[in-house]
């Protein structure tokens, strides 16, 4: 079984590393026939513009979308999120083309530039903690963006509760939603899944595992914290 990584820009090797450390074969997709065979597909953080344009410029769209479509998971982390969103509002969203298929509304720099960057303890229910409590996850934000309005078929695994104090001008650039004081920040919807955040920079490996029991069609989909046992 091997899973791919866009390679065009962004945090691709270290999605790569985390992979090859669970023991996954793992290739870097730049072409559309490399598509081919792979039973999954990571979408990195990075630059969702450029992501988006060098997209086009190797005509990955249509390879891409019947990727998306055939059923194969497809999980985009940041940028990654953005690309796989129906619909991106926010500082220069709309000029660029979305590979879509996530029925969701991302704002793109929701939580702020470069300098608002920012980890979290980010409460995770949908991943199983190692003494079997509530679980959370060491998020690690970088000119984040967050899911503002998500339809019926989208399953929420991860919110963020934004602080009173919260000087992004980011907030008020959600029309309609300026009271907003949880936004999504993971999601899953049938084949794909999305994180606003990068867990492939940490050692914590269970979001891996969680995207990796969805590329093996498994339904029990509670991954255990086993990053010590795996030497990470
Ligand atoms: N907000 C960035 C964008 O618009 C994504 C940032 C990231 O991937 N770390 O593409």
């Amino acid at each position: 079984m091997a899973v791919g990584v866009l390679a065009l820009q962004g945090s691709f090797r270290e999605h790569i590393a985390c992979l090859r450390k669970l023991g996954v074969e793992a290739m870097e997709v730049r072409k559309p026939e490399q598509l081919e065979g792979l039973a999954g597909l990571i979408i990195p953080g990075g630059e969702s513009t450029t992501m988006a344009k060098l997209a086009e410029h190797y005509h990955l769209f249509p390879a891409l979308r019947e990727f998306g479509t055939s059923g194969k998971p497809i999980w985009g982390t940041c940028a990654g999120l953005i690309f796989l969103a129906d619909k991106a509002v926010g500082q220069k969203a709309g000029g660029q083309d979305l590979l879509g298929g996530l029925d969701c509304t991302v704002h793109r720099n929701f939580f702020g530039c470069q300098l608002n960057s920012f980890e979290t303890q980010l409460p995770v229910p949908a991943l199983v903690s190692e003494e079997g409590g509530p679980s959370s996850f060491r998020a690690v934000f970088i000119r984040a963006p967050a899911i503002t309005e998500a339809g019926p078929s989208v399953e929420v695994l991860a919110e963020y509760t934004v602080p009173s104090n919260f000087q992004a001008s980011s907030l008020d650039q959600v029309e309609g939603q300026e009271e907003l004081q949880k936004v999504i920040v993971a999601v899953r919807q049938k084949n794909l899944m999305a994180t606003a955040f990068h867990p492939e920079l940490t050692s914590d490996m269970r979001w891996h595992r969680y995207f990796l029991k969805m590329v093996n069609g498994d339904k029990n989909l509670e991954c255990r914290k086993e990053s010590s046992m795996m030497g990470l």
